[in-house]
Parts: structure tokens; C-alpha cells; sequence
């Protein structure tokens, strides 16, 4: 891939910017946007810029944020409220193009090979999704242009907020350089300090190795590093109907054992994962969880349900359920993941049920949906019930 083409935009500081909006005497003040219910145990979603120079960012524990910035202005999250920026957002976006991939409420990859001749160049285009996102949203957006995903990405990062970087091919090289080495996907703290033996810490340290040397040193991880510290990057941008399951995990820089932390990462997890669901309109029937120990051995568990789930409060649930039911904790973790599967989009999710369910409650069932959704999905539901009949 040669030809600018893809485009990353990123929503700046989304939650707090939105808060900011709400109330413009939170203009140029440190706001810091928590869970739902703000508790001490929870942690930061969105710190406004403000904040950030305080050294508060996201994923932080509410806790140590206070400390750092005691005079900051914790606000409980408001989803309903992003979620309606973020579909204005959206709205703007696939204007522009058909392969918009979500890859959460405040951020998306585009592709928009194809549509210079009705938008313009894909710079011009990432002015003009700038310029229409602030007029109706009263938002910044920062957007990045490439010649692939991980580039266009790295551009967006490059220059917040309300930035517009493009890396154009004769520019990889340079750019690619001195990119410290953490900010390229799958290096998180344990790979980097491993690294770092090496004396690996910029993205360009890796190019005298050799694919077979990084092979053997680090696996399939190594591949990846070779590529992607060349800024070489294949995979296409995905409309959301190839999206087949929504997981995060995350590596600790020191193992842990402490449940109470443990159970925190997880419902920060289980919230990352519910907005990426809700804002893609998905359900899903399977809850799955990974844990690795500093052994490097790794188990995962899943759990199957009847009733497809999205809020992060009953993931969190299933998740932590599937820890401790399988015993999980008992040693400390390095790793800790979760994530949903066996997705459908919201409204369609009681046609699971049918599988298991007998004929007076399928009846039943049936009217309900009738009702609820109207006869063209009532007829595909039929359909699936005679099939299984049959
Ligand atoms: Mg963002």
C-alpha cells in the first residue's frame, strides 16, 4: 500500500470535551470523567487536557488521580450523553465513506480509497470531517492520514488534540525512527523492558535484526515488530458486520495478586468492552476471560449464556464469576483479559433463545418479538424454527 488511504480520527479527551461542552465553566479547568459511580475503586475513563499535565490519564485508579490533582472536577460518567455525540460523529464519518471501522465510542479507521472524486483527496477529506465534526458538535477531532491502519493511527496520536497529521510513504522512514518502541501495537511494559536488554527502544533499533532473528527471540511477536517498526501494516479496515468478538486485556507491570485490583482492571475492562458493544449496537452470548501467570502460563474460560449482554456491569459479572468459579486468582497474574462473543446486533438477540427453548415458550417468544419488532424478523425467526424442527 502506497497511496494515502487510510484515515484514523480519534475524538480528543471525548468524555471530558463533551462534560466541557455541557457546562462551559469547565472550559480550561481540570475535569476528570470516572465510572458511573465515582467510588475511590474506580478509575479514570477521560482526563481533559487540563488534568493530563497533572499526570492523571485514563484507566487510572479515581484514587490516585485525587491525589495528584486534588483540585480537579471528578464528574460520574454520562454515557447517554456520548453516545449521542458519538452517533453525530459517526453520522459525519460514514458520510464519507462506506468502510468506517468503529473501534470504539470516539474512534474509527476509514478507508476512503475511491471517494476523491466526490470528497477529494483523503487529506482534504480529513479537513473537511475536522471542520464538520466542530461545526456540529462543537468538538475537536484529531485525525491521522496514511498508507495503512498502524501509520494512520500513530499520525492521529501525533499531534493532539485537534491535530491533522499525514506520513506520506517518503516520510515512513523518518518517522518511523525514533518512535519509541511502546507505541507500537502488541509492545506493552513486559516486551518493552525485554527490549530494552537489547537496547531496543526506538522503533528504528529493530531494523538491523533480521525476520529469522526476531522470529526466535520473540515468536510471533517478532514479526510483528519487524513489520511494524518498518510501518508496514496489511489489514484492510472492517465494517462492523466482520466484527466477531470485542475482548482487551491487559499485561501489569508488576505481576498481581491483590483480588480487589484485580477485580478494578476488570471493570475498567468490562467498561471498555460494553462501550466498544454498545456503540457498535452488539450483543453477545459468550463471556470469555484470560489470565496468564508469571510462569507464562496462560488459561482462558468461557461462559455461555442464553440471553445475549452488552452492559459492562453484567460482563463484569460473568467475568469475575468465570475467575472465581475456575479458581483463577490463586496465584499472581501478569495478564488479564476478558471479552464477548457469539455477537448479533441489539434487537435480534432473542433468536438465540430458540435453540433451547420448547414450543409453548417459543409461542410465546414469537408474539413477543411480533410485537416488539414487527413481521420481517418474525418470519426469519419462524424460518429458523422450523429449520430446527425439521
Ligand atoms: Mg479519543
Amino acid at each position: 500500500m502506497d497511496k494515502l488511504q487510510i484515515l484514523h480520527a480519534d475524538m480528543d479527551a471525548f468524555f471530558s470535551a463533551v462534560e466541557q461542552r455541557e457546562n462551559p465553566e469547565l472550559q480550561g479547568k481540570a475535569v476528570i470523567v470516572g465510572g458511573v459511580n465515582l467510588s475511590n475503586r474506580g478509575v479514570v475513563s477521560t482526563a481533559s487536557y487540563e488534568a493530563r499535565k497533572f499526570g492523571v490519564h485514563s484507566a487510572m485508579p479515581i484514587a490516585q488521580a485525587k491525589k495528584l490533582c486534588p483540585d480537579g472536577i471528578y464528574l460520574p460518567a454520562r454515557h447517554g450523553l456520548y453516545k449521542a455525540a458519538s452517533k453525530e460523529v459517526f453520522s459525519i464519518l460514514k458520510r464519507y465513506t462506506p468502510l468506517v471501522e468503529k473501534l470504539s465510542i470516539d474512534e474509527a479507521f476509514l478507508d476512503v480509497r475511491g471517494c476523491e472524486r466526490l470528497y477529494g483527496n483523503p487529506v482534504e477529506i480529513a479537513e473537511k470531517i475536522k471542520i464538520e465534526v466542530k461545526k456540529k458538535t462543537d468538538l475537536t477531532i484529531s485525525v491521522g492520514v496514511s498508507v495503512n491502519k498502524f501509520l494512520a493511527k500513530l499520525a492521529s496520536d501525533f499531534d493532539k488534540p485537534d491535530g491533522l497529521t499525514v506520513i506520506r510513504k517518503k516520510d515512513i522512514k523518518s518517522f518511523m525512527r525514533h518512535l519509541d518502541i511502546d507505541k507500537i501495537w502488541g509492545v506493552g511494559d513486559v516486551f518493552a523492558a525485554k527490549l530494552a536488554e537489547k537496547n531496543i527502544y526506538k522503533a528504528g533499533d529493530i531494523w538491523p535484526y533480521s525476520l529469522e532473528e526476531l522470529k526466535n527471540n520473540y515468536g510471533k511477536a517478532g514479526v510483528k515488530l519487524f513489520f511494524l517498526s518498518r510501518g508496514i501494516d496489511n489489514r484492510d479496515v472492517k465494517s462492523r458486520s466482520e466484527i466477531k468478538s470485542v475482548s482487551h486485556e491487559e499485561t501489569f507491570a508488576d505481576n498481581i495478586s491483590d483480588q480487589d485490583k484485580l477485580f478494578a482492571y476488570l471493570f475498567k475492562m468490562s467498561e471498555k468492552v460494553s462501550f466498544r458493544l454498545h456503540s457498535n449496537s452488539l450483543k453477545g452470548t459468550t463471556v470469555f476471560i484470560k489470565v496468564r501467570y508469571s510462569d507464562f502460563n496462560t488459561y482462558s474460560r468461557q461462559q455461555s449464556l442464553k440471553v445475549a449482554i452488552n452492559s459492562s456491569e453484567e460482563i463484569y459479572q460473568r467475568a469475575k464469576e468465570l475467575l472465581m468459579q475456575n479458581d483463577l486468582l490463586t496465584k499472581p497474574l501478569r495478564l488479564l483479559g476478558l471479552g464477548v462473543s457469539n455477537l448479533c446486533q441489539e434487537g435480534q438477540e432473542q433468536l438465540n433463545l430458540f435453540t433451547d427453548e420448547n414450543e409453548d415458550q417459543l409461542d410465546q417468544t414469537i408474539d413477543q418479538l411480533k410485537r416488539k419488532y414487527g413481521f420481517d424478523k418474525i418470519s426469519r425467526a419462524r424460518k429458523l424454527y422450523l429449520n430446527n424442527d425439521d
